[in-house]
């Protein structure tokens, strides 16, 4: 299999006018991610550029799909200023067959038009489960995938706030639920379908169906990927849900300390008894950096998460800062990854995102 080194080497050949160099001096393309035969980054298009960025990644995608042991690459746009949603998603060039281990995931999505859903879980609540689920849909967006995001945290819907789009209801057509778009991505909450003052007190099974029903009956349109920001914690709910959406695969929030560390274990058993894949944990409020000094303290530990995940043989996707920016822009209405697409933080959702999306294989066409 190739290094990261080749695929660099092999990338120097990638140029375009615009460009002082080529796109690895002029250091434009990110962390490249291998996993198995597949290749994943992302390649920064500079407002420079003249013509078509498209040009550029397919160019990049022949590059390293020459290499040996290479199967599969997927080359993601992301733009200098704001993130390049662009038309058409990047596509895995895929093999007709899996490599590892049968495959347990539903054949296809039973939900039409929807490819992959993601399942964002925490083994309980307040960790950071809904601003990851944001903050990652914008950062899978950025990649050029169609999005959508579904907040199933029915006790303490958090997506109406985190969208800034409290007043706002979806359209209801003809006995059809439209989702909303916001952000260059499809949003639906059970936040926008009840009053704020009325807290809900339905059992499991009601709130099971509301959430199946907005999963199936809402018009999502054509989606890549629908994030869903899944009810915090391990219980009946939970688990029926994990049961009953074909989820392709899953991703546990949590925070450096072991209790959450416990809880987000349980997380991962849930889904691993219904066979569906882990693709990894992110650790959120990893470190704290100081709004004034910039200096770096771990007040609830750090690398847990990490430690955590190479013992449980599951990939760790990435740890996210506890930072004031991330609470500020989320109180706001506009997400970090979408307030400042340039900071520190959307990169860090970016190189995660990218790792998701490695693991993600497109479902395959029935003909
Ligand atoms: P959950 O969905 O797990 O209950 P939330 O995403 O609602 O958690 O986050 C709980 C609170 O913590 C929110 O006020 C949110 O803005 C804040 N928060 C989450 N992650 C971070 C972070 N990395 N840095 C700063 N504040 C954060």
């Amino acid at each position: 299999m190739a290094t990261k080194d080749q695929i660099l080497k092999a990338l120097i050949s990638v140029t375009a006018p615009g460009l002082k160099e080529d796109i690895v001096s002029d250091g434009l393309v990110s962390d490249i991610i291998i996993d198995g035969g597949k290749v994943v980054f992302s390649i920064t298009v500079p407002k420079a550029l003249h013509g078509d960025p498209t040009a550029l990644q397919k160019a990049a995608e022949r590059e390293v799909l020459a290499l040996d042991g290479v199967e599969t690459a997927l080359v993601a746009l992301t733009a200098e200023a704001e993130p390049v949603v662009s038309t058409e998603p990047p596509k895995l060039k895929q093999r007709k067959e899996r490599p590892l281990g049968p495959d347990m995931r539903p054949k296809s999505a039973a939900i039409p038009g929807i490819k992959h859903i993601l399942a964002v879980a925490s083994g309980k609540g307040g960790v950071g489960k809904s601003t990851t689920s944001a903050n990652l849909a914008l950062a899978l967006s950025g990649l050029g995938l169609k999005v959508g995001l579904l907040d199933a945290d029915i006790y303490g819907p958090s997506l109406p706030r985190l969208f800034g789009m409290v007043d706002d209801r979806p359209e209801l057509k003809e006995d059809v639920l439209y989702a909303m778009e916001r952000y260059g991505i499809k949003v639906m909450s059970m936040g926008f379908l009840m009053e704020e003052e009325n807290p809900v007190i339905w059992r499991g099974p009601m709130i099971v169906s509301a959430l199946m029903q907005l999963l199936k009956e809402v018009a999502w349109g054509e989606l890549d990927v629908l994030v869903l920001d899944m009810p915090p914690g391990t219980g009946d709910t939970q688990l029926t849900l994990a049961q009953q959406v074909p989820v392709a695969g899953a991703v546990i929030v949590s925070t450096p300390q072991d209790l959450a560390l416990i809880d987000a274990r349980k997380g991962l058993k849930m889904f691993q008894n219904v066979d569906v894949p882990i693709l990894g944990i992110i650790e959120n409020m990893s470190t704290f950096i100081c709004p004034h000094c910039g200096e770096r303290s771990d007040i609830f530990g750090h690398g847990g998460a990490q430690e955590e995940s190479a013992k449980l043989g599951v990939p760790f996707l990435g740890g996210i800062p506890l930072h004031m920016d991330i609470r500020k822009y989320s109180d706001a209405g506009t997400p970090v990854v979408m307030a400042e697409p340039d900071g520190p933080h959307a990169k860090i959702f970016e190189t995660i995102a990218l790792k998701v999306a490695a693991q993600l294989n497109p479902v395959e066409d029935e003909d």
